[in-house]
């Protein structure tokens, strides 16, 4: 059973209090990395630590609302309308079963936001400035300490928005061949977008998914990408286990539908690494 008083400390208390969330946006222009699933279960572990989380659903496949029970039919008001500026993003914010873990879901609509906002002069900057009031008017107690974005398969508007609105970028890459193929043109777009829109943005780190020690490829990505993206790399890796791929048809969390697993334990850790970058990044 874990403990998480005994992993944590629990009297630490949320990383932010200073009234502003930590922005985290979890981009890879690749399909089927563990974006998604790191959105939902490292929102989880957070929240589990006493983070307050939201997670905000940019890609219009919708599957974090899926996986974390969000109803379709329950989205009356999603990421598309609060882009497109005819919603504020409090009222397409819904509460989770997971305490202090609450999404900003999204539909099948949001596919056409680029068409939408054409070449409106502050289209980049939509999500951002969603995000700029998050906090106005919550006490103390229930304000955001972190927000999540969980960004579609590609470098479009969608991501560049997210990009443009985030601290810093989440990087999730499976432990397979292909893995490094794609990361230096996402680096270049996190470059671009450091250049003119967002001049603060960095990553804050990569984290290996689907990882199988038993595999010798996946020893090998592991050896190249650590050599190649030196301490950006997490030390916590996410292992392949079937309970992280069930839990979403359940609409549950890895760390609700089996909190003992593998998968469970590898988001804590990951929580508790992340938070731990959070306090270096403020000490220094
Ligand atoms: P993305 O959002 O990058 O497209 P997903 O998070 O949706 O990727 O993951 C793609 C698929 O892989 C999903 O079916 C998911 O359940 C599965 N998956 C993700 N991480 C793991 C893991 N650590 N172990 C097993 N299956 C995983
Ligand atoms: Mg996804």
């Amino acid at each position: 059973m874990i403990d998480m008083k005994g992993i944590f400390g629990g009297e630490n208390g949320p990383a932010h209090a200073d009234g502003h969330p930590r922005i985290l946006a979890l981009a890879n222009q690749k399909g089927g990395v563990g974006k998604t699933t790191t959105a939902i279960n490292l929102g989880t572990a957070l929240a589990a630590i006493g983070e307050r989380v939201l997670i905000v659903d940019l890609d219009p496949q919708g599957n974090a609302s899926t996986g974390l029970g969000i109803d379709r039919r329950n989205r009356n008001c999603s990421t598309y309308d609060v882009l497109i500026g005819e919603a504020k993003l409090r009222d397409a914010i819904m509460p989770t079963a997971v305490p202090r873990l609450h999404i900003a879901s999204s539909t099948m609509d949001l596919s056409g936001l680029e068409l939408e906002l054409g070449s409106a002069r502050d289209r980049a900057f939509r999500l951002r400035d969603a995000l700029a009031g998050l906090n106005d008017g919550l006490d103390k107690d229930n304000d955001y300490t972190y927000v999540l974005v969980d960004c579609p398969p590609s470098l479009n508007l969608i991501t560049v928005n997210a990009m443009a609105a985030s601290h810093a970028i989440l990087v999730p890459l499976q432990c397979e061949f292909f893995a490094l193929e794609g990361l230096s043109q996402l680096l270049q777009t996190v470059e671009q977008v450091r250049s003119t829109l967002n001049p603060t943005l960095t990553i804050h780190g990569i984290v290996l998914t689907m990882f199988d020690a038993r595999n010798n490829l996946s020893n090998q990505v592991v050896a190249d990408v650590r050599q190649f993206m030196g301490k950006k790399v997490y030390d916590t890796m996410i292992p392949r286990n079937i309970r992280i791929s069930e839990a979403p048809s359940y609409g549950k969390p890895v760390l609700v539908y089996d909190l003992k697993c593998v998968g469970s334990e590898a988001y804590l850790k990951l929580a508790t690494e992340v938070i731990q970058r959070e306090r270096e990044l403020r000490t220094h």
